[in-house]
């Protein structure tokens, strides 16, 4: 095998599909724990953002541009849309701001950025397609246990092993001791959950009907987006992991978690009367993996300079998700270098 993929999610296939693109005579196989989508981007809320979570960093171009340029050259299609994001807070200014809520202080609309939202499902499925027409081979129920190094790679999964000359550890909020992001980036639960869908009138109450997706630049935290069926997916809040470091521990239906459903439910009917009587039919949690910095990692393994390991957007990671894994195939198939913000300290 030429090059071996752990994580089936946005990075991973992406890589895969732009490896097996530009060097369609290579063999690749992304490896997948359990179901394509099992982690973040299968959970994901979609709200599609410019640059990294620590905003621009040297060399990493223009991320949307790049994005919506990828899906096209791989046809995913995923109901892209780029109408601009806000940003919304207590403070600051705010003229005509469609927004008007009541959340520890006036929620309106401060300023807006480029970005949008798209239909994660489609997009997670879209790029497996695109990975599997290609050539390459996506492999579910895959868990890699450990990685051997000593004759090249030996990635053990619970039948056998694979070898591999090249390997990306995509596996962002999990496995972190496999790809050594142990100790270098804390791992979260984050909260999302969706209402049922809301009339025209509602939306138009609560200033949503422009289908712009929204965050706040202060505390308390909230996000969310309308989705193509009028419910909104509204998200804050993240559950510390356990000690074990172990996010697919969690249960979100208990605890703090449970708690914390009850509180964002409550906030988002107190924030504008049209709200006050809202359903939520779903509740769910994903994991998202955070730098110090902030900065997505972007680096060699310590263990071998074969080996890349790229993730921890910092929940900002839908569209640099992908930008930087077509990134990590061009610099697996040594066409291009890591960006220098990227590495990880070796401890
Ligand atoms: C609730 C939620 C809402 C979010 N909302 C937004 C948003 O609106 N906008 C935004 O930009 N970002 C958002 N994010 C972040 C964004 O979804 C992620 O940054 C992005 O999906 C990361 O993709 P990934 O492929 O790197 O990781 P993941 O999608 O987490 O994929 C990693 C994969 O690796 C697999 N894996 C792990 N260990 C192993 C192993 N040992 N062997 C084989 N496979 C393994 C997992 O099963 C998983 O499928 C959100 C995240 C969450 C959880």
């Amino acid at each position: 095998m030429d090059f071996a993929i752990i994580g089936g999610g946005f990075t991973g296939l992406a890589a895969a599909a732009w490896l097996r693109s530009l060097a369609p005579e290579k063999s690749v196989a992304v490896l997948e724990a359990a179901r394509i989508g099992a982690g973040a981007s299968g959970r994901t809320g979609g709200m599609v953002l410019a640059e990294s979570a620590a905003g621009d960093l040297p060399g990493l171009g223009d991320v949307l541009h790049s994005f919506a340029e990828i899906l096209r050259k791989l046809g995913v299609d995923c109901d892209l849309s780029l109408p601009g994001a806000w940003e919304i807070g207590r403070r600051g200014k705010s003229e005509n701001s469609p927004i008007e809520w009541k959340d520890s202080g006036t929620l309106r609309v401060v300023n807006e950025v480029p970005g949008g939202t798209l239909d994660p499902g489609k997009l997670v499925a879209g790029l497996a397609r695109a990975a599997h027409q290609r050539g390459a081979a996506v492999i579910e129920n895959a868990l890699v246990e450990r990685v051997e190094w000593s004759k090249g790679a030996e990635l053990y999964v619970p039948n056998g092993f694979v070898r591999a000359d090249k390997i990306l550890f995509a596996t962002n909020g999990l496995s972190l001791s496999l790809s050594s992001l142990e100790g270098r980036a804390e791992p979260r639960l984050t909260l999302a959950a969706a209402t049922e869908p809301l009339r025209d009138e509602q939306l138009q109450a609560i200033g949503l009907s422009q289908g712009k997706p929204f965050y706040t630049v202060d505390f308390p935290y909230l996000w969310g987006r309308t989705c193509f069926g009028k419910s909104i997916v509204w998200g804050a809040g993240l559950v510390a992991a356990p000690d074990s470091q172990h996010l697919e521990q969690i249960d979100v239906a208990t605890n703090e978690p449970a708690r914390m459903f009850a509180s964002l439910e409550q906030r988002v009917r107190n924030l504008h009367p049209a709200l006050a009587e809202i359903r939520f039919i779903h509740r769910w949690g994903g994991p998202i993996l955070f730098r110090e910095n902030w900065q997505p990692v972007f680096s060699r393994h310590p263990a071998s300079a074969h080996a890349i390991v790229l993730g921890a957007y910092a929940g900002h990671g839908v569209a640099l998700s992908v930008h930087l894994g077509v990134w990590a195939a061009e610099a697996l198939l040594g066409r291009r270098e890591l960006p220098d913000w990227g590495g990880i300290e070796i401890v």
